[in-house]
């Protein structure tokens, strides 16, 4: 255990603590209630975090502003599962099992992972 802002906490890193720390931010802002869970408010705000990313590759920010913005997109994922009640834990693990069986290949000189149908 250790002491994240007062409250014992498994660890900082793990995704137990950062869902109830984002699970803190909802509630403080009551996004419950307030539209702050609806679903396609939500995706539009993941686009605009992807946009800032983007931003962050044509503008040539320094590294520091892109680790911001992509943990602005972590955040609102990981708010998104809360508002829609899925558990993102397991997803992860679930996606990553399936997509460490899959195969790879060189498509205009960058790697691809997929499902290749063809
Ligand atoms: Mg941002």
């Amino acid at each position: 255990m250790i002491i994240f802002k007062g409250k014992e906490i498994m660890k900082k890193d793990s995704y137990e603590a950062m869902l109830s720390e984002v699970q803190a931010f909802h509630d403080k802002h009551d996004f419950k209630n307030t539209g702050g869970e609806e679903l396609s408010y939500r995706v539009a705000l993941m686009a605009e975090e992807l946009g800032e990313i983007s931003a962050c590759v044509t503008k040539g920010k320094p590294v520091e502003a892109l680790a911001e913005e992509c943990a602005d997109l972590l955040i609102l994922v990981m708010g998104t599962a809360i508002a829609q009640d899925f558990d993102l834990n397991q997803a992860f693990w679930d996606k990553m099992q399936k997509i460490m069986k899959r195969e790879s290949r060189m498509v205009n000189g960058r790697i691809r992972v997929s499902e290749f149908r063809d």
